[in-house]
């Protein structure tokens, strides 16, 4: 068994490598949208803070918006709001969406 130690690995920012990732966005054509609402309910205001990719923030007057530009396609939100149907989630067509980079 050997003894040699590894030299330690410096710290990635996760913002670092996120920005690795290329995005093709299909304009106008968004593959996450929210249903109308007049009041965001505590699902929704909870996708403000669990989304990694920040694609959802809260408005002035108590709604939340998306702008899934930068969505990881992680499905955080889409299992959140199954139950509640409050958010129609689809894949983003063939060749859009984020291409991941890894290493
Ligand atoms: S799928 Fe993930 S990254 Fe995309 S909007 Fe939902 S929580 Fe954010």
């Amino acid at each position: 068994m050997s003894t040699t130690a590894r030299p330690p690995v410096p710290p990635v920012k996760v913002e670092e490598k996120l920005y690795q990732n290329r995005y093709m966005v299909d304009e106008g054509r968004p593959h996450v949208r929210i249903q109308p609402h007049d009041t965001a309910s505590p699902t929704l205001r909870t996708l403000v803070d669990v989304c990694p990719a920040g694609c959802y923030s809260a408005t002035d007057d108590g709604r939340v918006e998306i702008i899934p530009d930068g969505c990881m396609e992680c499905g955080t939100c889409r299992i959140l709001c199954e139950a509640s149907g409050e958010i129609e989630w689809n894949y983003p067509r063939g060749g859009y969406g984020i291409l991941f980079k890894f290493g």
